[in-house]
Formats: structure tokens, sequence, C-alpha cells
């Protein structure tokens, strides 16, 4: 169903039928993963996402060492929003402690989650980068489990953050499924290796949802954070390209975000925000993209220079405490 041009468009996700805003807010900055970032300004920063159409709040145990739960919960209720008006999805499995898809610690991780978020049950709660456990496990004892907190009522949808190539196995136990950083190629300018398996994941009414549009912040003005673990080569084309867009009047963090978001077949990108201003740029990147469509030139200049590193990726999961 379309949207109003000056609102942001909502997607749905897969066969679930929850309608995801088309730009979800990755709470992960909200554990200090991005820098420290004061409780007044986070829930500034939510209440702004909400005010301006985003509904799709993500977060896990993992980012700040479950710090990102807590302020998001805060947040939320801060709202005073019918719980029906929004959609949070959190994770279980990874911790700060190292990761554990045993059926008993997922369990209690969600009890643990709810509590932190104030919350009686999350929409979507997915399996943390299951590339780092055993598939063996997550199949046979993670989702089993995950099923049951379904049926109690805790969690509404499963899914899971996968990395490349193991996805197919666990593709029949879940609803909606989540991309993992390195494989979020479709959503950022410099890698798109996602691609191909769109079609397959849409023939089994997967929901795809998309993570860092901006490559954890590869793809902005200011550069990414120092832990960010990309090689040297990478970050090097992903500057150039700043500074290509800033030279000509335009912003890397924009485009990507539009490049992101001009894939109908994800449902919601989900990108980092901390501050206020971003959510009004990361609201308006959409708004202008549904009215005026996508910077086609600017677009094939940055693919041009970001060619040489095209779907170079890093080793692991992100360094984030
Ligand atoms: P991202 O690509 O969204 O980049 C975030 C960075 O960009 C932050 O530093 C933020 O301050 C900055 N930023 C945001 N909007 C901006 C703008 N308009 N201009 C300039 N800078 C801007 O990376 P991310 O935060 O890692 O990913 C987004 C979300 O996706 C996470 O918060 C998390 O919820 C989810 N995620 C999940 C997984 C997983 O489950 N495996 C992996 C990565 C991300």
């Amino acid at each position: 169903m379309a949207s109003p041009p000056n609102m942001l468009e909502r997607r749905e996700l897969g066969n679930t039928g929850l309608k995801l805003s088309c730009v979800g807010f990755g709470a992960s900055p909200l554990g200090n993963v991005f820098g420290p970032i004061s409780e007044d300004e986070a829930l500034a920063t939510v209440r702004e996402a909400y005010r301006r159409g985003i509904n799709f709040f993500d977060t896990s145990p993992y980012y700040g060492g479950t710090l990102s739960e807590k302020v998001l919960g805060k947040a939320l209720k801060a709202l005073g929003a019918p719980r029906q008006d929004y959609i949070v999805s959190t994770k279980c499995g990874r911790y700060i402690e190292g990761f554990d898809f045993s059926a008993e610690r997922v369990t209690r991780s969600i009890d643990e989650s709810l509590a932190r978020l104030q919350l009686n049950y999350v929409d979507i709660l997915q399996c943390h980068d299951i590339e780092f456990g055993s598939l063996d496990q997550v199949v046979n004892e993670t989702i089993p489990a995950l099923q049951k907190l379904k049926e109690a009522g805790k969690i509404r949808f499963i899914g899971v953050t996968w990395t490349f190539g193991f996805f197919t196995f666990v593709l029949g136990c879940h609803l909606a499924l989540w991309t993992f950083c390195h494989h979020i190629a479709t959503t950022s300018i410099n890698d798109s290796t996602l691609e191909d398996l769109i079609p397959y994941l849409k023939s089994k009414g997967v929901g795809i949802i998309a993570a860092s549009p901006l490559a954890m912040g590869l793809l902005t003005e200011s550069g990414p954070p120092e832990w960010h673990p990309a090689s040297p080569e990478l970050k090097s084309a992903c500057q150039a390209a700043a500074v290509h867009c800033k030279e000509r009047g335009k912003n890397i963090s924009k485009l990507s975000m539009q490049y992101s978001l001009s894939n109908k077949d994800i449902s919601s990108v989900l990108v980092g925000m901390n501050a206020i201003r971003q959510v009004e740029e990361n609201v308006a990147a959409a708004i202008e993209l549904a009215t005026a469509g996508k910077d086609g030139e600017t677009l094939s200049e940055v693919e041009a220079i970001l060619k040489p590193v095209k779907n170079q990726t890093w080793p692991s999961g992100i360094q984030q405490r």
C-alpha cells in the first residue's frame, strides 16, 4: 500500500503482517557503541524518530552490554504511545560475555530483555549472529526454544542474523530473517552480495530487514569509529567517496540511505542514530526518495570510486562494546 508522499513509507515484513517504517531505528548507538550519548539525548532522539513516523526499533542485549535495551525501554515508555503502535525487535545468544545459544540461556534471555525494555512482549526475537554458534544447536535447540516463547506470548516472530552460506539451513525455521552486517550488501553502496538471494528469500515468505546502510560509519562525512574493522583500503575508498560527494554539494549518508531504501524487497533499513539531526536527515532522505527519486548521477560516480573494493567485507562480528 502506497504511503502519502510526505509520510514515511511502511512496508510489510514477509508474511508476518507487520508493517515496518522503511527507515528503522537501530538502537546500538544508545548503548554508546558509537560514542557516548546522554540519556536525555537518547530519549529525545527516540521521541523524534517516533514523531517522524519511525515505528520500528531494534536492539540487542549485546549492544553496550545491555545498556541499549535499558535506554530504549525508557525511551519507549516515555513516548506514552499505545504498545501496538510500535514494533520492537531484540536478540538472544550473543552477550558481552560471549555466545550462548542454549535453550536455557535464550529462554532466560527474553525475560531479562523484557524487564530491561519494560515490555510484556517483543515483536521479533532474533538469534544474534548464528555463525558464531553451532548451526545444529541453533536449528534443533534454539529455534524450538524460541517457538515455545512464541506460544507463551513473549515474542511474536522469530528471526536470525546470519552469515552467508548458513542461512539456507535455518530458512524453514523462522519467519523474519535478519541480515548480518557483512551481508546487507544490497543496502550499502560498497557491498551488494545479498542481491542474488533476495528472490529465494521472497519465495519462502521470509521478511528481509537490512542493517548498517552507512556501513557502520564508513559512509559518513565524519568517517567510522576507531574500532571499525574494515581494511585500510576499504576505509580510504569510502573516505574518497565521501569527499567526492561533499565537493559536489552532496552528502554520502543521504546517498547511501537512498541506495538502500530503493530496494523495495527490503522491508526496513535499520540505521543507527544518536542525534535528532540524524533522524531528521534519514527520514528526509526517505521522503525525498519517494517524491523525487534517486540521484543516479552521483550514485554512479560513487559506485565507480568504490569499484576496487566492491563487496569487500571484514573478518567477523562487529567489535562492539
Ligand atoms: P550504520 O551503518 O547504521 O551506521 C551508524 C553510524 O552512522 C552511527 O555512528 C550514527 O551516528 C551515524 N549516522 C546515522 N545517521 C547519520 C547521518 N544522517 N549522517 C551522518 N552519520 C549518521 O551502523 P549500525 O548502527 O551498526 O547499524 C544499524 C543498526 O542495525 C544497529 O543499530 C543494529 O540495530 C542493527 N545491526 C544489527 C546487526 C546484527 O544483528 N548482526 C549488525 C549490524 C547492525
